[in-house]
């Protein structure tokens, strides 16, 4: 049986980033369920990066990933994997304060917003329903995600530098023995020092697996359709479109678009599937606010979103077993924080300093630390 210095338990975008960060210091092997790394949540985003939308904490991780997206390494990736897209606010009649309170807190970011009257955000959508959007602002700090590029990137890279990555290896079990981990899966038995939960809605069923206390990740599922255009809509040139309370959103999606009814249900972990109604939802918000028509749904699908009970990410050696090693809870947000959260998983394991973009945007490791819940 061939030994590890660390073995990952899930190919997602924070398994395999987590593999590209170390694969260079230490011996990896990324273990799989499914016959292709990211199946799950991960193949199933909106591809969406924002600097400013999530708690403060996660948009400094933002900040700190946006450089590694905007410059990544040579020969990480062919395409570049961020795309500028910007997002349109629209608020409907009654909303409009809230609409400009955002503004005036962007601005006071520092971003380079742009307040628009009903008659601007119809230009830049030309669908838009000015009968129901009562007020708009521009925020250009929104990209696409190239996001198949980005984890071909850090599998590529992983490889690359020594690492493992074997798919339809699923974790029965595994024991720690005080020194090593003897790890069951359906591929055969492997043997690492440091164990790895990148499980994504799977993290506390892995956790129990290893004979280790749940960190209380919960899956929440998040439904997408995509529509057809208007020919005459050239949708690249479209920008995001987000309501002000976060109702539902839409945005360009190879050449469609793709609505979703920002739903957030409680749900078991498993292969994900929408729902009728969550379908039916987006169609209705998406005509609420616009002109067009909804006559067939091009695609739709749905994807598991975890958190843990404070929303910030896990990220650290469990609490009662330090060989065992968080990292799960990425909520809505793994794929635009996975460069810095790679490097921070990274920098823990091999008990390196953190890279100075941490201290710049003063980043404290121990809010993601598992032992918060313990307290
Ligand atoms: C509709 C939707 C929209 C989203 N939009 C965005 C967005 O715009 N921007 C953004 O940054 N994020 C977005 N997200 C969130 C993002 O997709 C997740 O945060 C991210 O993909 C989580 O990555 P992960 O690697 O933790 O999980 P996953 O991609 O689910 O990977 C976990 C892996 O672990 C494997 N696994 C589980 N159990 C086992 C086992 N026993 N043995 C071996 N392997 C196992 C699974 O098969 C899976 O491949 C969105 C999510 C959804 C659903």
């Amino acid at each position: 049986m061939q030994h590890h210095d660390v073995a990952i338990i899930g190919g997602g975008i924070a398994g395999l980033s987590l593999a590209h960060f170390l694969a260079p210091h230490r011996s990896v092997v990324v273990l799989e369920r499914e016959a292709a790394n990211g199946y799950h949540s991960t193949g199933r985003s909106a591809a969406e990066f924002t600097l400013r939308d999530n708690a403060p904490a996660v948009n400094a991780l933002a900040r700190i990933s946006h450089a590694f997206m905007a410059e990544p390494p040579e020969g990480f990736a062919a395409v570049p994997l961020l795309t500028a897209r910007g997002s349109l606010w629209i608020g409907p009649a009654g909303r409009e304060d809230a609409v400009e309170r955002a503004r005036l807190a962007a601005e006071a970011d520092g971003v380079a917003v742009v307040a628009l009257t009903v008659e601007d955000a119809v230009r830049r959508v030309p669908f838009l329903d000015p009968g129901h959007v009562a007020a708009a602002y521009f925020d250009p700090d929104y990209w696409d995600i190239d996001v198949d590029q980005l984890l071909q990137g850090y599998a590529r890279t992983a490889r690359r530098a020594g690492a493992e990555l074997i798919a339809g290896a699923e974790l029965l079990r595994a024991r720690h023995d005080g020194r090593r981990w003897s790890i069951e899966t359906s591929a055969g038995t492997f043997s690492a020092t440091v164990l790895v939960d990148a499980a994504g809605g799977w993290a506390d069923t892995v956790a129990s697996l290893c004979g280790v206390a749940p960190a209380g990740i919960v899956p929440h599922r998040r439904t997408a359709i995509t529509v057809d255009l208007p020919a005459e809509i050239d949708a690249g040139a479209l920008p995001e479109v987000n309501e002000i309370d976060e109702t539902y959103y839409f945005k360009p999606d190879a050449g469609r678009l793709l609505v979703s009814p920002a739903d957030e249900t409680l749900c078991e972990a498993s292969d994900a599937q929408p729902e009728e109604l969550d379908i039916a939802y987006a169609v209705h918000y998406l005509e609420e606010a616009t002109t067009l028509k909804v006559s067939r749904i091009a695609s739709s699908w749905a994807g598991l979103r975890s958190f843990s009970a404070d929303r910030l990410p896990v990220i650290g050696p469990a609490a009662d077993n330090p060989a065992f090693f968080w990292l799960a809870g990425q909520g809505g947000y793994g794929i635009l924080t996975s460069p810095a959260i790679g490097a921070l998983a990274a920098a823990l394991i091999t008990g390196t300093a953190l890279p100075e973009a941490f201290e710049a945007n003063a980043v404290d490791p121990a809010l993601f630390s598992p032992r918060r819940f313990r307290r």
